[in-house]
């Protein structure tokens, strides 16, 4: 009796000692988000995300995660990768769930708070990384150790890769993990980074899905001419050449090419259109064929339309000449496209050299763009986006969308495995600080991004 009593006594006080260290879901999602803004995370000598691989590993082995399903990999000792698995029934391939680690650099002169401190001040919370993308980050480290808690078994691997050298440096990051630890990050799909909520003054307007993004692709253009004196000019000049076939290039505009992607995200985005007008050619490019007149209406109207119809391609930088007394020897110009997914760079460098039209012109790459094939919506996905949305945020349309930057979901789309970049946080259209000062997020939206990351990493997993 004594030691059954005793026994008892020992179990309660093991169970309140438990539940003191086990917070509400909110409150340790608070404090993981705390603990990775407050590690500098930025590649400088300063910065390691190794410590804050570090932190989430041993919190997942807190949480009862076998230590051998909690890997710290990478090439740089200051940029580890954290990979780890929840193991699943095994009846579908994994869901591989990324968020990186690194932040751009911020200064604290530049800021009005310590950019490495969590404050939470005036219903944000401001630090590097409150966005782009600790607050991802913490969100998804958090909902694992809570399904755990609760003893969820998912139907599929649940794999957790979060990473370095998403922001720049030498792909320490997802990059690697796919070449040189396939297996362990192999998915049958990714959920990534890329697409938000938007609002405007509050007022919750789109949940983006990122499925697709365009490929970065520089070209110089160059022109060369034995040169000589000004005073006796001759017509077969080279900033000539070059500025006449710019001239040529300005009044072209690439094919106007829609995927799965950008139909449905013009088809949904005309139902937010206060213009009729607007909403009705956005509906008009959607269908099949594409109305042709509306997509010039579209692009005439905003080059962010323009952006998502077309490739496109724009002078950025020159340069010419070495004296002003003398024929310039060269001339030369960046242009930088932005290409669509599927179409390919060595076509947009041909497509370009016909429009300069100028035999003494050359064009050649600057850098290798990598391409990126979009990921085909997922009807799996889409659905559950569409219903978590609506039961969080009654009214909120979610848009497909096609990214005009690159992130880490290039990478693994290239490598065969389909991402949607959707983070269920909401952000102001005109004041979205990402790489910028003060970065913020506001305090309800950061937890309603765990709620809804948490929701559907369980709808995609049962
Ligand atoms: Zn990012």
């Amino acid at each position: 009796m004594r030691s059954v009593r005793l026994l008892f006594l020992g179990v309660a006080a093991a169970v309140a000692a438990g539940s003191a260290q086990s917070a509400t879901p909110d409150a340790r999602a608070r404090d993981i988000f705390k603990q990775l803004i407050e590690i500098n995370t930025t590649d400088t000598p300063a910065g390691s995300v190794t410590a804050a691989a570090e932190a989430a590993a041993a919190r997942l082995r807190a949480a009862g995660f076998s230590p051998s399903d909690v890997q710290l990999l990478g090439p740089d000792p200051r940029k580890h990768n954290l990979v780890a698995r929840y193991r699943g029934a095994g009846r579908r391939r994994p869901l591989l769930l990324v968020a990186h680690l690194d932040v751009v650099e911020a200064r604290r002169e530049d800021w009005t708070v310590d950019p490495f401190t969590l404050v939470e001040k005036d219903g944000f919370f401001y630090g590097r990384g409150t966005l782009d993308d600790k607050g991802m980050a913490a969100s998804l480290l958090a909902n694992l150790i809570r399904l755990k808690e609760e003893r969820f078994t998912p139907d599929r691997d649940l794999i957790l890769a979060l990473t370095a050298d998403e922001e720049g440096g030498n792909f320490n990051g997802v990059d690697w993990l796919l070449k040189n630890h396939r297996p362990l990050v192999d998915a049958e799909l990714a959920l990534n980074e890329g697409g938000s909520g938007q609002m405007n003054h509050g007022k919750y307007l789109v949940n983006e899905v990122q499925a697709s993004e365009k490929v970065y692709q520089d070209f110089r253009l160059e022109v060369r001419n034995p040169g000589g004196h000004s005073s006796r000019p001759v017509r077969d000049n080279a900033i000539y050449h070059l500025s006449a076939a710019l001239a040529r290039l300005a009044q072209f505009d690439f094919p106007v090419n829609l995927s799965e992607v950008t139909r449905t995200c013009f088809e949904r985005m005309a139902a937010l259109q206060s213009d009729a007008k607007v909403a009705a050619d956005m509906r008009a490019v959607a269908g099949a064929p594409t109305d042709m007149s509306a997509a010039r209406r579209l692009s005439n109207a905003s080059p962010f339309y323009n952006a998502l119809m077309r490739t496109t391609c724009v002078a950025t930088r020159l340069e010419g000449g070495h004296a002003n007394n003398a024929l310039p020897q060269l001339a030369a110009a960046n242009v930088n496209c932005r290409i669509l997914p599927g179409e390919s760079p060595a076509a947009i460098k041909e497509r370009l050299q016909q429009v300069l039209a100028d035999a003494e012109l050359t064009v050649t790459f600057v850098g290798q763009a990598t391409p990126s094939a979009p990921s085909p919506l997922n009807p799996e996905v889409m659905r559950a986006v569409e219903s978590i949305t609506a039961a969080m945020w009654p009214g909120v349309v979610v848009v497909p969308v096609m990214a005009p930057g690159a992130t880490d979901g290039l990478f693994l789309r290239n490598a065969g495995i389909p991402t949607y970049g959707v983070e269920g946080v909401f952000v102001e259209i005109d004041d979205n600080r990402s790489h910028g000062q003060d970065e913020r997020v506001g305090v309800k939206q950061f937890f309603e991004e765990v709620e809804f990351q948490y929701r559907l990493i369980k709808s995609l997993s049962r």
